[in-house]
């Protein structure tokens, strides 16, 4: 686990991200089904887009989390209980079935929750139903340069059917990353690599959303932004530098992809030539920091702690969520400047939109939602959760 940590911090903690995302790092989102299964979905595309997942799940029938080694439900997102049903468990051992060992995501496929228990050469992938029962090895993958000793290490994340696996080496001077894919209906131990790099290109942050990976590539003067069509194995690269891209989300709608740079502003690249331009250039000290997108909306934060605020990044008056179109179009407003705390993104449902508090790192649950029926209505309201 402390490895994979290590890893993380790599890739996402420039200053920026530590001034913006730090207080939400181990709170990200949640994941989605766009599996084309016979069998009914329980699970909406809704927070599909996130570039780091694996902390929330969102079903029609309620939310799951991860709290310290433990899956949590929730039918409203406002109270929470581990996920087991067993009347004499304290839940608080390996063997209450809301226990996930070293996982530090979870994941929602055709009506199972998938986590990796362990941290080994080999990677793990376990699976579980959606009551907490019946816990089960469903893959066991090699990819081959993995030897935890010497300093490699794997992100992973799930998407619809596919297992998507960031294999990187950390260490100073010997950058390697590699990303692999699998299909979930697949019962082999096989992966395909999409791509490779080392230090002259290095492929990161790869996130699958519908059918493409979305990578980023770090190069020399910059960093592009790189399509791999898993259908067509077509490969398409930005036509330009993308700057400043700090993590939250980016969307893919209409064969657009949607991404937000702090204090640059809304970029759009088409997903079949790569032309990227910037739709909506940012405002000066107000929009900063990371934007995660629904189906519908992108949201903002720009303030999400007390020290960030101190650094006086964000005009005083203009600390609040802010939510916008996609087309970086301002739509709503809320103020932090008489709310108690620091709301921060966490997920997103049909009707609401979830908030976990940046200054209390140390509770993972949401702290606060919205109604997103009042977006745009100027009755938009942050209401408080009383846990
Ligand atoms: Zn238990």
């Amino acid at each position: 686990m402390k490895k994979q940590i290590h890893f993380f911090l790599l890739h996402f903690f420039k200053i920026h991200i530590i001034l913006f995302l730090f207080p939400i790092c181990f709170f990200f989102n949640g994941c989605s089904n766009i599996g084309q299964e016979t069998q009914q979905p329980v699970h909406s595309t809704i927070n599909q887009y996130q570039s780091i997942q694996g902390q929330w799940i969102v079903t029609d029938d309620g939310y799951y989390t991860l709290n310290n080694h433990y899956v949590y439900y929730s039918s409203n997102g406002e109270e929470w209980y581990p996920l087991c049903s067993n009347i004499e468990c304290n839940h608080n051992d390996e063997h209450c079935n809301s226990f996930v060992g070293l996982s530090t995501k979870i994941f929602l496929y055709n009506n199972q929750i998938y986590y990796q228990p362990d941290s080994s050469d080999t990677f793990h992938l376990y699976c579980m139903n959606l009551d907490g029962s019946n816990h089960r090895k469903v893959k066991e993958i090699s990819f081959g340069t993995i030897d935890l000793s010497q300093g490699y290490g794997y992100s992973w994340s799930i998407n619809g059917n596919y297992l998507l696996v960031e294999v990187s080496r950390y260490e100073e001077n010997a950058k390697y990353n590699g990303i692999y894919y699998c299909s979930l209906n697949d019962t082999t131990s096989k992966a395909t690599c999409v791509v490779e790099g080392n230090t002259t290109a290095i492929p990161y942050m790869a996130k699958i959303v519908h059918d493409s990976i979305v990578m980023f590539s770090k190069k020399e003067g910059g960093e592009t932004i790189l399509l791999y069509d898993i259908k067509s194995g077509k490969q398409v690269e930005s036509t330009s530098f993308v700057t400043g891209f700090e993590g939250g989300g980016f969307a893919i709608k209409n064969d657009i992809l949607y991404l937000f740079s702090s204090d640059i502003g809304f970029y759009q690249m088409d997903i079949h030539t790569g032309e990227l331009t910037i739709e909506k250039e940012a405002q000066n000290r107000v929009e900063l920091g990371v934007v995660f997108y629904d189906d519908t909306y992108a949201y903002l934060c720009n303030s999400t702690n007390t020290y960030v605020d101190s650094l006086n990044l964000v005009e005083n008056s203009m600390r609040g969520l802010r939510i916008y179109d996609y087309d970086g179009n301002l739509l709503d407003t809320i103020s932090y400047d008489s709310i108690t705390g620091h709301p921060t993104f966490a997920f997103s449902t049909e009707d609401k939109v979830f908030f976990t508090n940046g200054d209390d790192i140390t509770n993972v649950f949401p702290s606060y939602y919205i109604e997103k029926k009042y977006i745009g209505t100027n009755n938009l309201i942050l209401h408080n959760i009383n846990q």
